[in-house]
């Protein structure tokens, strides 16, 4: 049956796979694809424009049949989205390896990748839907908090309290934008041109309320701005036609970003082109629609630079929206950093990203148990306790309970080895599936993101993510991930994923302690070796080991 139907992850103990570390597996990859989860299931896509789990519907089915039958020293390979061998390796190899969307570079751009697309040969993985941990919006709710408490820390005394931010895009990333303002205290006015993607935003209370219009929007905002109140308000329309007026009424606007799916042209509605329209004229006539788009994108950032002269906080988080408007005719765009540059990249330092991890047994309480282990594991952490705490009262799951907050070398290794030891004592009822977001501090070569900037101006150095997934799949993950594009798009960005599981078992807690040591290690290694003092001081408090240094 190769036609698209509901899909939702097996709960509780009874194992339909040969193992834990298979159905630990299947599990995330049908959870992908729970309704729930992903943002077109019916298509095979999770998030992130196309970003899709399998590649149709007939490899969706050889992989859950293949992941069944897979014998656990045995290996599935994923080629773009399809089951293509099985291979006998042994007990410490990845059950699953996953390539996704990598073309040779000359090649490596969106009309060969769609020609190529088209013709049944690839699919866009992004950087967690093709490798099965993506966790709905939670997964990136962190960092986006994570980001707007940098912002208030530069800019607004710690406390996002008092100011308006204006951002776009509520999809599966965007949607975490209007939560992760109100968790730092501060009023966001989020546009967004699916009227469908604002309801379920509210439905999910990542968003607070819809506004009538531009109006109502900016009386609402400014209320609650005048009484310190944290609110989140939906706006339909189009960002390209609505940052500009904005900006010619001299809306009070503090802090500027946005989240439209930017990175593919095709995927970012045009002014003047009814929502409506969008998917058959983008079909129909791909060339003249992502002329219409960067043309779109150019009035848009026009208006983030506009913003930013006014005074504004700005910044681009993360979809390459600055290089589309360079390529729309704007020759400002890059005048606003990248978030990464702007905020993250001292948490790379230390080996900090977005760990995540999720409860295959379905139940709630295993979550609330691990979340009170955390606060155990770091009492001295008050930034990461709140998290933990807020989390637990303000998100909504999607699927699989499941739970994010960035840690870092050391610590993601000690969360590792507690959690196999509480399902080891059946403190938590079924194994955990322990993983990341490719945007982490060692696993990616992003130009535009991630790796912007870079002190010795390594930004397109990819060599680093490839290594990143062979030291994992050397050291005993559960599956392993090498995707091109991601969520800047084709051409730009190379990344590595992986994921492991603590079934509780002496086995799952050695490669546990390797996996999550050398994975963040990745990227303290990294950027030692960009010349970040800060890096170097963390490699020394951890004694991992660059040559470099030691001669
Ligand atoms: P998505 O496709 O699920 O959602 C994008 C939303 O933008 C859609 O709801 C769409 O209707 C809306 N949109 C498109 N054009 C618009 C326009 N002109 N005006 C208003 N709304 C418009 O994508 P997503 O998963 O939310 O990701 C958003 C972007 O962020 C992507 O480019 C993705 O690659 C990137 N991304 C960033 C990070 C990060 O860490 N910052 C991580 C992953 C992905």
């Amino acid at each position: 049956m190769s036609t698209p139907r509901t899909v939702r992850a097996a709960r509780g103990t009874t194992l339909s796979a040969k193992g834990w570390q298979q159905e630990a597996a299947l599990r995330m990859f049908h959870n992908n694809l729970d309704p729930e989860v992903a943002e077109h299931p019916e298509e095979l896509v999770v998030y992130g424009g196309t970003g899709k789990a399998a590649r149709d519907w007939r490899s969706f089915d050889r992989i859950t049949a293949s992941l069944r039958d897979l014998e656990g020293d045995e290996t599935l390979l994923v080629q773009s989205g399809r089951p293509v061998g099985i291979m006998r390796t042994h007990e410490w190899a990845p059950r699953v390896l996953i390539a996704n969307s990598n073309l040779v570079g000359d090649w490596a751009n969106w009309p060969e990748f769609r020609r190529l697309e088209a013709q049944g040969l690839t699919m866009y993985g992004q950087m967690t839907a093709g490798s099965w941990i993506y966790i709905g919006t939670q997964g990136i709710l962190q960092g986006t908090y994570e980001t707007f408490a940098a912002v208030a820390a530069k800019r607004f005394n710690g406390t996002l309290a008092g100011t308006i931010t204006l951002t776009a895009g509520l999809g599966g990333m965007g949607g975490a934008q209007p939560l992760a303002v109100t968790m730092n205290d501060g009023v966001a006015i989020v546009v967004e041109c699916d009227s469908s993607r604002i309801d379920r935003r509210i439905e999910h209370r990542y968003l607070d309320v819809r506004a009538d219009g531009l109006d109502h929007a900016l009386e609402l905002a400014t209320a609650a701005r005048d009484q310190r109140r944290p609110l989140s308000i939906g706006v339909l329309g189009n960002a390209a036609e609505v940052f500009p007026e904005l900006l010619s009424r001299g809306a009070p606007i503090d802090i500027v970003t946005d989240q439209t799916s930017a990175h593919d042209p095709l995927a970012y509605l045009p002014a003047g082109v009814a929502f409506e329209d969008w998917k058959g004229l983008a079909a129909a006539k791909p060339e003249e629609f992502t002329v219409r788009a960067r043309e779109s994108m150019a009035a848009h950032v026009e208006a983030m630079v506009g913003f930013l002269d006014a005074g504004a906080e700005v910044f681009d988080y993360g979809n390459s929206i600055r290089d589309e408007a360079r390529q729309g005719g704007f020759t400002r765009a890059f005048d606003f950093p990248g978030f990464v540059p702007a905020y993250i990249r001292p948490l790379f330092c230390e080996g900090k990203g977005p760990f995540r991890w999720a409860a295959l047994s379905g139940d709630p309480a295993d979550i609330a148990r691990t979340d009170r282990a955390i606060l155990d594991l770091f009492p001295e952490n008050e930034h990461l306790g709140r998290w933990i705490r807020m989390a637990g009262e303000r998100v909504a799951f999607q699927g699989l309970p499941a739970r994010i907050c960035w840690l870092g070398q050391g610590e993601r290794a000690a969360a590792g080895q507690r959690f196999n030891e509480l399902v080891a004592a059946g403190e938590i009822t079924a194994p955990l599936a322990i993983g990341r977001d490719h945007l982490d501090t060692g696993s990616v070569a992003s130009p535009y993101r991630e790796t912007e900037g870079m002190k010795d101006g390594s930004d397109a150095i990819a060599d680093w993510p490839l290594l990143n997934a062979l030291v994992n799949t050397s050291s005993g993950a559960s599956w392993v991930s090498i995707h091109h594009g991601g969520g800047v798009g084709m051409g730009r960005s190379l990344h590595a994923g992986q994921v492991s599981v603590a079934d509780g078992t002496e086995l799952a807690a050695a490669k546990l302690e390797r996996v999550l040591t050398n994975d963040p290690a990745m990227g303290v290694i990294r950027h030692v070796d960009a010349g970040y003092e800060q890096a170097e001081q963390v490699a020394r408090a951890h004694g991992i080991r660059v040559p470099m240094r030691e001669g």
